[in-house]
């Protein structure tokens, strides 16, 4: 016999029900078997939460629950057979019209009892194996559902209650003794000799998997979840866990215990004392073997198998001078927790014996506070021990492994890439089997620190860079496009991993640690509609995980930019493409120049990919000095002036410029020079000039400044007026034999753009297309300027441009070590 159990995360949907019951079909015709199902995932927290929601009468226990009904009538009527549906929705209503009236009870006492909590949370299971049971039977499977309440016997106590070993063991072996049906059994639930519900709590269907395990001697019991396995962390937290091919009962205990929920923890013993070994599997990847764990300790290349956390809990530490030297201190202290029940997640103790540190969860710590005050009232009455100390918001951190007994040197590890991130342990505990080194830190840190000794025990062969990107228009959706393009050649040349764990719109950020896949990330943002705040992307992207870290803005919106600074500071870089930043009012531009000197790339603001600000840094640093520049920046006036020189109407160019998509919607953004002036004062402040925009001169190429005020449609109508003055304007330039250019010009006191008429000799006259040119004029380059020229414009090469810096960014976060 095996018993092969389904969690919540592989039942959450009708369609991986359906999975489900593939698995079902083929593992049964291997041998004999039995199911264990969790609710649905979801439908406890739900269920809990309609609880306590109507005994706060907040007025949303009613609709929590008709959601919940409707989720599993929806459930049933996909999965039944015709003949069974009306029977079981009967069934669903009628369970729901209980649940209901439970709830009503905690509306009326204003409170929910804990037994009201556990009937309540009960009815996810026994619907869940309902309708599993109906979906196997409608496959060809001769299933039935089975109550667990009959055969988990335990003490009255509730969520978390013991179990009854001998009883239970009986009444399973009892109702396991003839060959029947298959048995969907339902996880979680029990109850007390006097029938009233119980649950394991939460997690618990693993429990009840091992307990029927364990009482029929099974072969094996399988835990069937979301992940491939036990991994060396919780990939929430650390992307690159990698899954574990065995573990000891003890390892997967220690891990279970410091906060891997992958496995609910009490469900090791009644597999580890019948010796049956335990499968942790994938329902999606049901072909990947899993993890497989034995009384067998087992070789590895790390001596740590996973890192583990618990967050948000407290510490409380007793110490005095009147500690040392005095016996059975320690026992009095943990005798009064023992008595209000309150379980100890770590102790340390210093062995000057000065101070007892222990970690209690928050809701415990106030109890256990108290408990221990009034134990050594005549202690603290006569100044022997101090008042005790209670530090909220910490969280335990645990590397976990059998391989550290027969390794030297894993703590000297584990701390000193602590300290070489800065972060500060507060207490520390091994047991004495060596199997875990635990440790306290600030909950702030506990990410950063899981993270950082995950990367010290298993290094990957390539470095991971996240990515939070802002803008999935023109630009944005090219770049995701060439990461998608790139992504392996990356990972294979240069041991880079692009992780891109958001995108944002201006509706707001989808994001997901584990990574989004570049190619499907602009349809994955689109149909989300329950988006992340842009600052919680953010705050994601200020933590440090022991990864570059980027911020990429492929916007042109004034909200992104803001959040430059806080990203800077936090050590992330941040690529951009928006050119507003460096184009606004002079104080914005010094609070961002200062936030992250050299940790901000925008070499697209200024001739899309055209290494123009590079050039110019480069200038600069080797100590050249920059006598002038001149650009031709914007490649649509430069398009339509090659046109007017051709010979064509400036309307008509004007016409087509528009409907190629070269010009902005509205086109006077283009002809008010707006765009070209932001270009010049952008590389005049990183010449060091001080200028704001009103100190460009601007001079619009829109014939008639009235003509901004005009309705867009008014303006196309008035556009022809302006053919004439652009013909007079021509042939007065050709008549001098030069050309018309729209030029920037930065000079000793000058800075301005406009229309100008330049020697056809002159670099700048020779521009064709919608190419763009810059030209420094510099001490080395007196005679010759140094020219930088190419096309300028389109949302391909822009975006190249991006993934340059963000290389460039990457390259210099390794090397300085950031
Ligand atoms: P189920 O619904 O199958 O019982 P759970 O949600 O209870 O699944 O447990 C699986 C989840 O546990 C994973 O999706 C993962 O997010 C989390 N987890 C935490 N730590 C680990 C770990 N070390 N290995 C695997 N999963 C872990
Ligand atoms: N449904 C229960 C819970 O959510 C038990 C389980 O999933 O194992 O806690
Ligand atoms: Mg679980």
């Amino acid at each position: 016999m095996r018993i092969l159990k389904f969690g919540g995360s592989s039942l959450a949907k009708p369609d991986r029900v359906e999975r489900v019951c593939g698995i079902v079909r083929r593992s049964r015709d291997e041998g004999p078997i039995a199911v264990v199902v969790s609710a649905f995932g979801g439908v406890t927290d739900s269920l809990i939460a309609a609880a306590h929601a109507a005994a706060r009468r907040d007025g949303t226990s009613g609709s929590r629950i008709d959601g919940l009904e409707k989720r599993h009538q929806v459930a049933a009527e996909s999965l039944a057979s015709e003949v069974e549906l009306e029977e079981l929705l009967e069934r669903i209503t009628t369970v729901f019209r209980h649940v209901r009236e439970l709830v009503h009870g905690a509306s009326i006492l204003r409170e929910t009892s804990d037994r009201t909590l556990d009937a309540v949370a009960s009815v996810g299971e026994t619907l869940s194996a309902a309708i599993v049971a109906a979906a196997l039977r409608r496959r060809g499977v001769e299933a039935e559902d089975c109550d667990a309440r009959r055969l988990i016997v335990t003490e009255p106590r509730v969520d978390g209650a013991r179990v009854k070993e001998v009883e239970t063991r009986e009444r399973i072996r009892r109702h396991f003794a003839e060959p029947g049906r298959l048995q969907v059994v339902t996880g979680f639930i029990a109850s007390t000799e006097d029938e009233e519900t119980t649950t394991l709590g939460r997690g618990g269907s693993d429990y009840t998997a091992s307990i029927l395990g364990s009482a029929l001697r099974a072969e094996a019991v399988e835990l069937w979840t979301d992940v491939d396995g036990v991994l060396s962390a919780d990939p929430s937290i650390v992307q690159d866990a990698v899954p574990n091919e065995r573990l000891s009962y003890d390892e997967l205990m220690e891990l279970a215990h410091f906060g891997a929920k992958v496995v609910h923890p009490p469900s090791v013993h009644p597999a580890r004392r019948e010796s049956i070994p335990l499968w942790i599997k994938n329902t999606f990847r049901p072909d990947w073997a899993g993890t497989f764990v034995t009384d067998v300790p087992t070789a590895s290349a790390s001596p740590v198998r996973g890192v583990a956390s618990i967050g948000r809990v407290t510490l409380l530490r007793l110490e005095g001078d009147g500690m040392i030297g005095v016996s059975g201190i320690a026992m009095r202290l943990f005798g009064a927790l023992a008595r209000e029940g309150v379980s100890v997640i770590m102790i340390s103790q210093a062995s000057s014996e000065h101070s007892i540190c222990f970690v209690v969860s928050p809701t415990d710590a106030e109890v256990a506070a108290r408990s221990i005050a009034e134990e050594f009232a005549v202690e603290r009455r006569a100044g022997l021990i101090d008042d005790l100390v209670i530090e909220e918001r910490q969280s335990v951190v645990a590397a976990i492994g059998a391989g550290m007994r027969e390794r030297c040197g894993v703590a000297a590890r584990l701390f000193g890439v602590l300290g070489r991130h800065g972060i500060n342990v507060r207490a520390i505990a091994q047991g004495s089997s060596e199997l875990n080194i635990s440790l306290v830190v600030d909950a702030d840190d506990e990410v950063k620190a899981v993270n950082a000794i995950h990367d010290a025990f298993f290094v990957p062969g390539w470095s991971r860079v996240e990515i939070a990107l802002a803008g999935i228009g023109g630009v944005g959706g090219a770049l995701l496009e060439q990461f998608a393009e790139r992504a392996a050649a990356l990972e294979r040349e240069r041991g880079l991993r692009l992780h891109l764990v958001a995108v944002a719109d201006s509706r707001g950020a989808v994001l997901n640690p584990a990574g989004i896949d570049p190619a499907s990330a602009v349809q994955r943002l689109r149909s989300t509609e329950d988006r992340e705040a842009l600052d919680t992307m953010i705050e994601y992207l200020e933590c440090d995980r022991g990864s570059a870290r980027v911020l990429v803005d492929c916007t042109a919106s004034e909200t992104v930019p803001a959040k430059y600074g806080p990203a800077l500071r936090s050590g992330a870089a941040v690529v951009t493409a928006n050119k507003l930043p460096f184009a606004g009012p002079l104080d914005e531009w010094h609070a961002l120049r200062d936030a992250g000197p050299g940790r901000l790339y925008h070499e697209t603001t200024v001739g899309a990919a055209l290494p123009v600000i590079r050039t110019l840094q480069e200038l600069i640093a080797t100590g050249d000095r920059v006598r002038r520049i001149e650009g031709v920046l914007s490649g649509t006036l430069g398009f339509l002036l090659d046109q007017v020189t051709a010979g064509r109407a400036f309307s008509e160019a004007l016409r087509i410029a528009h409907e190629r998509g070269y010009t902005e919607p509205d086109p006077r953004e283009d002809l008010g020079g707006r765009d070209v002036a932001r270009k010049l004062l952008t590389l005049a402040r990183l010449l060091g000039r001080e200028l704001s925009p009103e100190d460009v001169d601007v001079m619009p190429l829109l014939p008639d400044e009235s003509w901004g005020a005009l309705l867009l449609d008014e303006f196309w109508a008035r556009v022809p007026e302006a053919d004439e003055t652009m013909v007079r304007l021509r042939d007065s330039a050709a008549a001098a034999g030069k050309r018309l250019v729209y030029l920037a010009q930065l000079g000793e006191g000058e800075a301005r753009v406009g229309l100008e008429m330049v020697d056809r000799e002159r670099a700048c006259a020779r521009v064709r297309g919608s190419d763009n040119l810059v030209a420094f004029t510099t001490d080395r380059y007196h005679e010759t300027p140094l020219v930088v020229q190419g096309p300028g414009a389109g949302p391909g090469l822009t975006a190249s441009g991006v993934f340059a810096d963000l290389l460039r960014a990457i390259d210099e976060a390794e090397g300085g070590g950031a």
